[in-house]
């Protein structure tokens, strides 16, 4: 009988912690879930490959190839998140993002700066124009969730 007991006193432990951390990874997926993310980047196999990484964590990806589309997009979309690649045409990612914080309705907006810079000072350019955080290209498509979960959670606490 008492086998029995400390048999359902672990099972009833590890059932706890199982769902402890279903309800942990649920939690990680829902803060993806219908999250609405705009990426703007002129490289369009970049595009691509985010797309798929961030449509398989169940966002929805809206695109745009250079800076005035990206205004423009954004205007209209109000997304939950910019990832603002740095190098652009004409307009570049740091003049778009002081454009974004200075842009009622969207200067709450978090955006997460990517870019092949990697000199000392780069990463505080990309802050001190607004942006909430920096990857590096080129981008680690294993990795890129959880940064934008990162964030996610910060701006959201
Ligand atoms: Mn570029």
């Amino acid at each position: 009988m008492q086998e029995v007991c400390k048999y359902a006193e672990h099972v009833s432990v590890s059932l706890l912690l199982a769902q402890r951390q279903a309800q942990g990874e649920q939690g990680e997926k829902e803060l993806m879930t219908n999250v609405r993310v705009l990426y703007i980047e002129d490289n369009a196999e970049n595009r691509l490959l985010v797309r798929r990484v961030l449509e398989a964590e169940g966002c929805s990806v809206l695109e745009a190839a250079d800076g005035s589309s990206g205004l423009e997009v954004a205007a209209q979309t109000r997304p939950d998140l910019i990832l603002l690649d740095i190098n652009l045409p004409e307009i570049d990612g740091y003049d778009l993002a002081r454009r974004f914080r200075d842009t009622p309705g969207l200067r709450q907006v978090p955006i997460l700066a990517i870019t092949a810079n990697v000199m000392k000072g780069d990463r505080e350019r990309t802050l001190a124009a607004g942006c909430d955080g920096y990857i590096q290209k080129p981008i680690d498509v294993d990795r890129l969730p959880e940064q934008i979960r990162a964030t996610l959670r910060r701006v959201n606490t």
